[in-house]
């Protein structure tokens, strides 16, 4: 288990598509050993989640796991879960606008529309299936890692690009009404 280095935006494993997981391959010391460099990886740097080609390791999977999270105080928690070879569906037109940041995006935050109510199919570090509906503000995370898997980044999905603020300016003019916003949708969702 290690902290390793996190990759930022431009780097070429970050912006391509990452490759599918062997199944039969998910119990290896490998696979396990990229599973808990990247839950260590993520925890170390506060993040609500990290997908495996922000460390370098070019393979579909992710970690998400959100508690008491000092860089989104405002998000609802989200126990730690590992996704491999994810798949996600959007279950209805109804999006939201998310105010998102990036352990690979140093500084920079912005506005991205995500889907509220999503369907999402992944292995487990067991290897098992698992099928679940998610909805609510934890329903953007899941979008914010799935497309790190297909080389997409927070700001290719930025249509407003006045939305581009620094975390500092975040935190001083726009957080105390975006978290309003985040638990308005909350109450609705539950999660
Ligand atoms: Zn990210």
């Amino acid at each position: 288990m290690s902290i390793r280095e996190v990759l930022q935006i431009g780097h070429p494993i970050l912006a391509a598509r990452a490759a599918e997981v062997d199944i039969g391959k998910i119990k290896t010391a490998e696979v396990q050993g990229w599973i808990d460099d990247m839950i260590d990886t993520m925890r170390h740097a506060n993040g609500a989640g990290i997908a495996a080609n922000q460390i370098g390791i070019p393979y579909r999977l992710f970690v998400i796991e959100v508690g008491d999270n000092p860089r989104y105080p405002y998000k609802p928690n989200i126990p730690l879960t590992v996704v491999i070879n994810p798949e996600i569906r959007f279950l209805t037109d109804e999006t939201f606008v998310s105010n998102e940041g990036c352990l690979s995006v140093p500084q920079m935050r912005g506005n991205v529309d995500r889907h509220v109510e999503i369907a999402v199919t992944y292995y487990d570090r067991e290897g098992n299936k698992q099928a679940h509906e998610i909805s609510g503000y934890s329903a953007c995370t899941w979008q914010h890692e799935y497309d790190h898997l297909d080389g997409i980044l927070f700001p290719h999905r930025v249509k407003d690009a006045q939305s581009f603020c620094s975390w500092q300016v975040f935190q001083d003019f726009q957080q105390q009404d975006y978290a309003k916003h985040v638990r308005q949708l909350v109450e609705v969702w539950g999660s």
